[in-house]
């Protein structure tokens, strides 16, 4: 996969995009990452990329012609998605991640200031996407959000393929607790289950865990999941209060 950047501060990636799991699947060349610095596409002697807003207005915004002569160079008639990072995009979730990443190219264009000429988005941008429901000062982190997201399910570039699959949202669910050693912390103990060596007890486990947090952390992901007969009524008993008989271990 190819992903081009296009940003008014590439330096901004640099440590990001290098280390751990990302820096990795580029060297591996799962994925091709390139930055490109609007200002470069600038054609004035200032090589200017912003603006007063017409009609007045806090902030500046930036102007489209740097924009549009780094799309179409970096383009160069290959058709990508051009993504623009916005607040005022479809929310970033794990489906659009897996979506995402199904492409062979994408090109993320990163807004700054008070944002983008809108010619900008009515001419060129074909996806908006936000990473929720904030202001930031630039779209560069937002970019680092999606590319890191996406690279996750490149295959090859986690350790184990079937991490992805266990998060939290694959199943719709948060994921259970995790635990490694030590099995006693200052007191805290590592539940018996996950010592027991039995694979059918730990999975019964952790889907309860997982349905129980759900639960109480973000309901509303529960309607959309596929539940059983005794998953509902275990979400039941959670939610009669803690005199109610609910098992985990079962
Ligand atoms: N005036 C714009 C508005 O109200 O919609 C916000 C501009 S923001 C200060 C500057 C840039 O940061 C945006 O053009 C966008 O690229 C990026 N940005 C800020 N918040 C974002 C978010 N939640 N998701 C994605 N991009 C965001």
């Amino acid at each position: 996969m190819r992903i081009d950047v296009l940003t008014l501060f590439p330096e901004m990636f640099y440590g990001p995009l290098q280390a751990s799991i990302i820096g990795r699947a580029q060297a591996a060349g799962l994925v091709d990452i390139h930055l490109w610095d609007i200002r470069d596409f600038a054609t004035d002697r200032h090589r200017q990329v912003d603006d007063y807003p017409f009609g007045g207005g806090a902030g500046m915004v930036m102007k489209p012609e740097p924009v549009f002569a780094a799309v179409r160079h970096v383009l160069d008639q290959e058709p990508a998605p051009v993504v623009l990072m916005t607040p005022q995009g479809e929310p970033f979730t794990h489906e659009l991640a897996k979506e995402l990443a199904e492409e062979k190219r994408l090109l993320l264009l990163c807004g700054h200031y008070e944002g983008i000429d809108e010619r900008i988005r009515q001419g060129l941008v074909t996806r908006q996407i936000s990473i929720g429901d904030y202001v930031l000062t630039g779209g560069e982190l937002p970019a680092m959000v999606v590319i890191d997201a996406i690279v996750r399910f490149l295959p090859g570039a986690l350790g184990e393929a079937t991490a992805v699959e266990t998060d939290s949202f694959a199943k719709g669910l948060l994921e259970y607790p995790q635990y490694t050693r030590p099995r006693d912390f200052e007191g805290m103990h590592v539940p018996d289950v996950l010592l027991s060596g039995d694979h059918q007890k730990i999975a019964q486990w952790r889907r309860r865990q997982s349905l129980r947090r759900t639960l109480q952390r973000r309901p509303d992901l529960l309607p959309k999941v596929e539940l059983s007969k005794k998953e509902r009524e275990f979400l039941a008993s959670i939610q009669a209060g803690p005199n109610q008989s609910e098992d985990d271990s079962d």
